[in-house]
């Protein structure tokens, strides 16, 4: 799902084709669905609206085709049976089994029923009564009975029982009769819409009208209508790519054709700049910082990615680009994800600021009242040539006096509507963004479309490889004997306790156990930073750390992706298993990055399965984010490949990845096609294909739509 604050301010849609109108209505819409359930449900399909539950897929079904005489019914199997009811056999105690004696032809078979409701039951079966009942028969001192039927029903109503029931995912509160019971009622609000894909493609792979996709979805009758290669489920995979690859051809498409303007590039703040810099540029960063300065003096819109593993020297390329808007007259600003990271920034880019002069503000949302006043006061008149900040930047309120670059970093944490919403602040604004996580190929498709790349694929001089070691539980202690030499050598170290399940505040009691342990050993050269500390303890504790006052940070996963501390040579990392392959290189990318010698220690349980303990050992064997990423993607699949859910990537519903990788680059190259033939949308297809859009809520390439 995309983080919240996406969603929040993702522009509303008025001109929604009203043939919509039946499955974008929210699902307490829906009978038998109220406000609680409804909210349940909601947050289990990922939405709130009808369309939601259609897109939910089932995983498995049960088959209750099956309808044997009694005698042939087996153990353990599901049956319809059809049978006479010829006593109640009532306990004399609630807690006791109910059996109610029933036969065919063929012979005798009990239904069983624990804590019954006995007028629910004598309703139910009626003596004498011919009834048709469906599940599990098992065979009890060799009489077979049914424990709960599954379904009850009179003869009339075999042909409803005698089905394939899907089985969909759950949630507590929300049982697989109700959800069933909502995708029925949903399914005959399903619309014809007009066909959006190739007629050819569409032949060549066998799919079905969208329409028959969805009804089909939800009737399995075989295992290989659950896999990810059947033709309903490629079919449903290929409209949420081609509505993805879509809407990103179609921004940028608009982002290009919009006038951008021309800066100067390479100016005497460069100059002096690069004279107070402590070292040289490395090959890669001259090249990307040429590569970024044509697309600068050049008058169309910069729209480029500044990809570079962590430690790679983004910052410094970021600067030496903010420095070509100001010295042209215009502003830069520079969004982080979070308070830290743009705290960091701020602090790391100063020296270099401070050496040619410019002036810059920091703003995130812990500026309030007048001090925010003052703030936003120098961004709109000029003041302020540079603003560093959080997505505090974007929100109402912050005017700029002339954006002309907007530098975002670690991009995948924000949607690509934030990075518009920034973009808009300005006229023509170019704009940078900058990632340290290696994104496979595939995945930068989805996010991203066919952004241009400049690469970072040189570190600095002088970095040793981190010794990276996996360390059993056992011995840990150990290993802290270790740490205490290393400490007193003068070296730093980050101890990271991860996530806990989802609850945060499990999460905090692991770390504080934690520091507390090493406090027994080692003192007030201990500190924590967790999510529940305020802003302001946080930074001190971050600001003590980084300037020696303690030694060891303990810490849950705040310590974000960006922060530089040259000291800190050791990384132990507990419950390694838990993080995402990129995650854990994202922090093992804290240390290395002065000249001695540094150390990752992976620590993990006892009790490890294969593939964890391969995916870990291959943090051991590369220190190439690339190769990480690929192997982390092929292991666990794209979803989780960042390590995190508010990773901003978009998350597909439909889609399987890597399953349906095959499909996505097809999916491009069809958007491809479409924008050249017809970006403005208006050929049959072209209309068919804005319902598309509007059905998968790709909302700012709709929004282009309407404004022409
Ligand atoms: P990241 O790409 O992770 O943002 P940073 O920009 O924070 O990396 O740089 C990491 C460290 O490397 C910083 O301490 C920075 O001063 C240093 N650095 C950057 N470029 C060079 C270079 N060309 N030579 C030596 N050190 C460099
Ligand atoms: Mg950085």
């Amino acid at each position: 799902m995309p983080s919240t604050a996406a969603k929040e301010e993702a522009p509303k849609v008025k001109e929604r084709p009203f043939v919509l109108d039946g499955i974008f209505t929210r699902l307490t819409a829906l009978p038998g669905i109220g406000p609680r359930s409804g909210s349940l449900m909601a947050k289990l399909v990922g939405g709130d609206k009808i369309l939601d539950v259609l897109w939910h897929k089932p995983i498995d079904f049960i088959d209750r085709r099956f309808t044997p005489s009694v005698k042939d019914a087996p153990n353990g199997q599901i049956c319809t049976l059809t049978i006479t009811v010829d006593k109640h056999n009532v306990p004399p105690k609630r807690s006791m089994p109910y059996r109610v004696l029933c036969h065919d032809d063929t012979g005798p078979i009990d239904l069983v029923f624990f804590n019954a409701n006995k007028d629910w039951v004598s309703k139910q079966l009626p003596l004498g009564a011919e009834v048709v009942v469906s599940g599990k028969v098992e065979y009890y001192r060799g009489k077979p009975q049914i424990v709960h039927p599954d379904a009850i029903g009179s003869v009339e109503d075999r042909k409803s029982i005698e089905t394939v029931e899907p089985i969909y995912p759950l949630t507590q509160g929300i049982t697989n009769k109700l959800l069933r019971k909502a995708v029925l009622a949903a399914l005959p609000r399903l619309p014809e819409l007009p066909e959006w894909l190739d007629p050819a493609y569409k032949e060549r792979q066998r799919f079905l009208s969208w329409h028959n996709t969805l009804d089909k979805l939800h009737n399995p009758v075989n295992t290989n209508d659950l896999s990810p290669e059947s033709s309903v489920r490629m079919r449903l995979a290929y409209d949420e790519f081609l509505a993805n690859q879509l809407a990103l051809a179609m921004v940028r498409y608009h982002q290009r054709r919009r006038q951008g303007r021309s800066y100067k590039t390479g100016g005497e703040m460069r100059r002096k700049l690069l004279e107070a810099l402590p070292f040289e540029l490395t090959g890669a960063q001259q090249r990307s910082i040429a590569e970024i300065d044509k697309d600068m003096e050049d008058p169309s819109k910069m729209l480029r990615m500044l990809q570079g593993d962590v430690g790679a020297g983004k910052t410094v390329v970021a600067a030496l680009a903010m420095l070509n808007a100001i010295e042209s007259g215009a502003q830069a600003a520079i969004m982080a994800p979070t308070e830290i990271l743009a705290r960091q920034h701020a602090e790391s880019m100063k020296p270099l600021l401070d050496a040619c002069g410019v002036r810059f503000v920091t703003l995130t949302g812990r500026d309030k009242g007048k001090q925010r006043e003052t703030l936003l006061q120098q961004i709109r008149n000029g003041a302020a040539q540079i603003v560093i900040g959080t997505h505090a930047l974007f929100q109402d309120g912050v005017e700029f006096d002339d954006l002309g670059l907007a530098v975002i970093d670690e991009q995948h944490r924000f949607g690509v509507h934030q990075r518009l919403m920034l973009a808009a602040k300005g006229k023509g604004v170019d704009v940078l963004v900058m990632t340290a996580t290696p994104i496979p190929r595939t995945l930068t498709l989805t996010a991203y479309g066919d952004m241009e790349v400049s690469k970072l694929d040189e570190k600095p001089p002088g970095r040793k490889p981190i010794d990276t070691r996996l360390i059993s539980h056992e011995h840990v202690q150990q290993m802290i004997e270790g740490l205490e030499r290393k400490i007193a050598e003068g070296e730093r170290v980050y101890w990271v306790c991860p996530l806990v399940e989802e609850s945060e505040f499990m999460d905090v009691a692991a770390a504080q156990e934690r520091f507390e342990i090493l406090q027994a050993k080692f003192g007030d050269k201990v500190g924590l930073v967790h999510g529940r500390l305020k802003p302001e303890e946080k930074d001190e504790t971050m600001a003590k750390f980084a300037n020696g006052d303690i030694d060891i940070l303990v810490a849950t996963t705040v310590i974000e992706v960006g922060v530089n501390v040259p000291e800190a040579t050791i990384m132990v990392i507990e419950h390694a298993e838990r993080f995402g392959l990129s995650q854990l290189h994202q922090l093992r990318g804290r240390v290395g990055r002065g000249g001695d010698q540094s150390y990752c220690f992976l620590v993990y349980p006892k009790r490890l399965t294969e593939t964890a303990k391969e995916r870990l050992n291959i943090m051991r064997a590369t220190e190439d984010g690339f190769k990480i990423a690929e192997r982390d993607l092929e292991l666990r699949g794209a979803g989780e490949i960042l390590g995190t859910r508010q990773s901003g990537m978009p998350e597909f519903r439909l889609a399987e990845l890597p399953a349906h990788s095959e499909l996505l680059a097809a999916a491009r190259d069809d958007a491809k096609l479409i924008m050249d033939k017809d970006p403005k949308l208006e050929s049959e297809r072209g209309k068919a294909l804005r319902t598309l859009l509007y059905l998968f809520e790709r909302d700012q390439a709709i929004q282009y739509l309407l404004s022409g």
